[in-house]
């Protein structure tokens, strides 16, 4: 199976993963979304379904026109499905998919299954993609990573996995010196400082009901490492991290298993350059 991540971060999510017969997309959060697979040789005309994690803008801004141009269904939990309605971003003839947690459901030769996420959002979710030959897990947007997560996620031979921010920098508004700053990705040019310092209840929401840190992703890693063959580090905050700082922690907690780790950079200038993109 194929997994490109389109897009990653508070700006954007999108995410294809398929095996050449069929394929879903797991949310539609940058514009122009089927002109853009076209333009990576992704086979648009495969995508069987829009999974949507839950609300949010970063996840759902391109989704109406998405669902329209690719004339397939969207597939969430009733909460993100009612809440994407009451927003306008589904219209009441879209065609929608109930998913139930941890209950399976069949695109084509992908098997779909769903499960709870912790997010301030209507009611959140992951998604484990399956063909029979892999499985790959999604698991963005969340401040924790709960026993059952982990359990659904170990079962996965590929993770796709929130490292958001880092928590020294959160809590200082500097970043831990770079190691390698060339490769920070950030251009930081060696300036710790994080461009725009957000205020404290802001800082509070990320923390408490909102996304999950470098620290937290990779205590996750730690017990991941084990079972799945590869990482892709994704949704990484613009202000509060920089891609050298996810990996070093990542790799740290992945030392000598084997476990291949990726960063998905969102900044645009390395979108192309960078885009995350494995087969497993
Ligand atoms: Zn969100
Ligand atoms: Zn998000």
């Amino acid at each position: 199976m194929d997994c490109v991540l389109l897009a990653s971060g508070s700006k954007g999510n999108c995410i294809y993963i398929g095996n050449g017969s069929d394929a879903v997309v797991v949310d539609a959060g940058i514009g122009y979304l089927k002109r853009t697979l076209e333009e990576y040789h992704i086979p648009a005309e495969t995508v069987r379904a829009l999974c949507v994690t839950h609300e949010h803008a970063d996840h759902v801004c391109s989704a109406k026109a998405f669902l329209k141009a690719a004339k397939i269904p969207a597939a969430a939990s009733g909460g993100t499905l009612s809440a994407m309605q009451k927003n306008g971003i589904l219209s009441q003839s879209a065609e929608k998919i109930l998913m139930h947690d941890r209950i399976g459901v069949d695109f084509g030769t992908l098997t779909v299954t769903s499960f709870r996420t912790y997010h301030d959002a209507a009611e959140p979710t992951g998604f484990i993609i399956e063909d029979g030959d892999a499985r790959i897990g999604v698991c963005l947007d969340t401040h924790t990573v709960s026993d059952s997560m982990m359990t659904a996620l170990c079962s996965c031979d590929a993770v796709v996995l929130e490292s958001n921010y880092s928590e020294e920098a959160m809590k200082t508004d500097r970043f831990p010196a770079c190691r390698e700053c060339r490769l920070c990705g950030a251009s930081c040019g060696g300036d710790c400082a994080v461009k725009r310092v957000y205020p404290r209840y802001l800082k509070d929401r990320i923390r408490e009901d909102g996304h999950l840190s470098n620290e937290v992703s990779s205590k996750t890693l730690s017990v991941l490492k084990d079972h799945v063959g590869c990482v892709a580090l994704a949704h990484l905050s613009e202000n509060y991290n920089r891609p050298n700082l996810a990996r070093e922690k990542a790799e740290e907690a992945a030392r000598e298993s084997g476990c291949v780790i990726h960063v998905s950079d969102q900044l645009p200038e390395y979108r192309e350059k960078r885009m995350v993109r494995f087969s497993i």
